[in-house]
């Protein structure tokens, strides 16, 4: 079997010469009773959170990665779609597709059977890595329940182009509200406005003063942020919110890699503005999964959602899959394909 791991602990932007790929022996027999099941990895999801499970304990400031945290030279447990390969659990036989926890590895143990058997429900099988699984959950969950929107409201999303960002664009916009984001090249500023029809969009990365910028892009202020970035971009947008304006904290990737770099939002605006600022995680809206999936399957199946997806070949593409996360290579989700089926 082989996998991918880090050769050491990571506290600042990762490079490709951090990881390494490793060969075991391996078994792919499971003694029956033993409830384990052998799944073989078809596509997995690249992540930016996991890089703060690569952090070491004394650097990370974060108690939930440090508890989690990954282990040098150890396989790196990653959500995927996969097929069993053997199994030692009633529920699951041979030639069932999986998706849940595996790792970002050619073949895993899960122990317990810790993994759900996969209905495609017709679509492809990358969409249950990224879209129909847990990034397309954080959009909506996140969009929905903790930015709580009214149509004809002004909502501004950080990295637009990404796996969670352009899906709650895409939601804001079916729901009816004014949709304008940022992106980090001319090309996905492109995406946003041509493909997905935002009302606007522009590339953060030209901007000397993002507070002026959203002055402009938002005349009449931004009622609810979607922030996947932090730093900066949530001080600029705190500035131009509107009174009782909502931020969902989603993600503060300019933060992971920087750990000098911390928001200050003026917290006076906070108060005179009664602005609701909430971080979430979704795995804490389980919940809404079955309402998520039956309203996304419907509009992929009518058309109204564009599915945009950037999938890297093979095992070996992991690390610059991982590490282009930091550099705004990907457009849209990020996902390695590790068997043609
Ligand atoms: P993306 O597909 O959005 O990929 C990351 C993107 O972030 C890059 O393409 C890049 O786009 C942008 N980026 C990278 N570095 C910086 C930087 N320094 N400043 C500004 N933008 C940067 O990833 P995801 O959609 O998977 O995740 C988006 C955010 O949501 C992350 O913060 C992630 O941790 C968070 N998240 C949170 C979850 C939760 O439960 N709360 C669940 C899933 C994700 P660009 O070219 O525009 O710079």
């Amino acid at each position: 079997n082989k996998y991918v791991t880090i050769k050491c602990h990571i506290n600042g932007a990762p490079n490709e010469s951090d990881f390494e790929i490793k060969t075991e022996t391996f078994s792919l027999s499971v003694e029956s009773g033993s409830n384990n099941v052998v799944v073989k990895s078809l596509y997995l999801s690249i992540d930016p959170y996991q890089i703060n499970r690569m952090k070491s304990y004394s650097s990370s400031q974060n108690t939930i990665s440090q508890a989690v945290g990954i282990v040098p030279g150890e396989a790196i447990d990653a959500s995927g779609v996969g097929r069993v390969v053997a199994s030692g659990h009633p529920d699951f036989e041979r030639g069932d597709l999986v998706s849940g926890k595996i790792s970002w590895g050619e073949y895993t143990i899960v122990k317990g059977a810790n993994i759900d058997k996969l209905d495609l429900m017709g679509f492809p099988p990358s969409y249950h890595v990224g879209i129909l699984a847990l990034s397309g959950l954080t959009a909506y969950a996140g969009f929905f329940e903790v930015c709580k929107p009214k149509k004809g409201e002004k909502v501004f999303v950080s990295a637009a182009s990404g796996s969670v960002g352009n899906l709650v664009g895409q939601y804001a916009k079916l729901f009816g509200c004014s949709v304008v984001c940022c992106a980090g090249s001319k090309q996905k500023v492109e995406l946003l406005k041509e493909k997905l029809g935002f009302d606007d969009a522009f590339n953060y990365k030209e901007e000397t003063d993002l507070e002026s910028a959203l002055k402009r892009y938002f005349p009449d202020g931004i009622d609810i942020y979607f922030d996947n970035v932090g730093a900066e971009m949530l001080e600029a947008a705190v500035a131009n919110m509107n009174a009782f304006g909502r931020v969902a904290v989603c993600g503060v990737i300019s933060e992971y890699t920087d750990t000098a770099k911390h928001a200050a939002p003026n917290m006076l605006d906070v108060v005179y503005k009664r602005i609701t600022v909430r971080g979430f995680l979704c795995i804490d809206h389980m919940n809404l999964f079955a309402d998520f999936i039956s309203t996304t399957a419907n509009h992929l199946r009518n058309g109204k959602i564009h599915v945009i997806e950037d999938i890297s070949q093979g095992l070996e593409s992991i690390p610059a899959a991982f590490t282009g996360l930091f550099r705004g290579d990907n457009v849209g989700k990020k996902i390695v394909q590790i068997i043609d089926e």
